[in-house]
């Protein structure tokens, strides 16, 4: 998909954020008072158990329970709200903790370049090997800079990473400033997004570590991911991104659109590690907002049963 600058950047739908953002405290105070129309918590029995435990000496430990329950039900109730205002029927589910040991993440079968090992090239990969039941966010290029995506992801505390283009996001570093503040990390997506394979050794090092020094001084780190432009490469590709520090080259094996998923594998459907792609990009370009993607998103990925986890906290 060819980049395209965006230039309008007022969001579409601010009037109906605010007017959520009503309703939002509305249901909140509902269901903290009422305790009513939430699932169970997790750990909460929900027999009422400690008004009847008041009197005795576990008096103390069953009021702490009952608070800590009390507590879990409003965090799922606040949790509910805030995925009803952004539009979302079902709550996206929590990833398990970051794991205690890394996987071992290789070049995809068929992903890999002459002298992949013994060069000890960053590998290309599709999806992350693990069991757990989580996929991965990526977010690529930059064009649009949607105030409204970012308050939707701090919200709904989704984690994803993104792939930055120089040429997209020179005009507004802050936007992306704010989005690192957040937690998101950002990561190498090159200097121009250029079709690698057709440029000099020379060249593409420009592209890559330019970008590596780009991302230094405006975000204040190099990072070690790089994401090829059209997840096109080859063998100079990998040795001029490992020259400057890169050491994963994740591609992805979804793509989401505002209106429809794109899959690599016949079965389409998702699996445990599988690396999502979509594009910061919006009305001007495709059908929908970056919110809009983000509910297709989450919808098909809350429904398959899976969390989103952080890129990063697997590699
Ligand atoms: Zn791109």
């Amino acid at each position: 998909m060819r980049p395209v600058r965006q230039n309008d950047k007022t969001g579409a739908n601010g009037a109906g954020v605010r007017r959520g953002v009503g309703v939002l405290a509305l249901v909140l105070l509902a269901s903290g008072c009422a305790g009513t129309g939430a699932a169970p918590a997790p750990g909460a029995d929900g027999t009422g158990a400690a008004p009847v435990l008041r009197a005795g000496p576990q008096a103390a430990p069953a009021r702490a329970l009952a608070a800590y329950a009390s507590r879990l039900r409003l965090a799922q109730a606040r949790r509910a709200a805030v995925a009803r205002h952004w539009g979302l029927a079902e709550v996206p589910l929590t990833p398990p903790a970051p794991p205690a040991r890394k996987p071992v993440v290789q070049a995809r079968e068929g992903f890999e370049v002459d002298g992949q090992k013994e060069l000890g090239l960053p590998p290309v990969f599709t999806t992350v090997p693990t069991e757990d039941k989580v996929v991965f966010l990526t977010v690529d290029d930059g064009a649009e800079k949607d105030p409204a995506f970012l308050r939707m992801m701090s919200d709904l505390k989704i984690p994803y990473t993104a792939f930055l283009s120089d040429f997209l996001v020179e005009d507004d570093y802050g936007y992306f400033r704010r989005m690192r503040d957040r937690g998101v990390t950002l990561d190498n997506h090159t200097l121009h997004h250029p079709y690698l394979p057709a440029l000099s050794y020379a060249r593409q090092k420009r592209e890559i570590c330019g970008m590596q020094d780009v991302m230094e001084k405006q975000f204040g780190r190099r990072p070690a991911v790089f994401r090829p432009p059209y997840g096109n490469y080859d063998q100079d590709t990998l040795r001029a991104a490992k020259s400057c520090g890169i050491r994963y080259a994740p591609l992805w094996n979804e793509e989401v659109f505002p209106d429809h998923w794109e899959y690599r594998e016949e079965d389409r459907e998702l699996h445990p590690g599988d690396i999502v792609l979509t594009h910061f990009q919006g009305r001007g370009q495709w059908k929908g907002t970056m919110p809009d993607v983000v509910r297709r998103f989450l919808r098909t990925v809350t429904a398959e049963g899976y969390a989103v986890a952080r890129l990063e906290d697997y590699l």
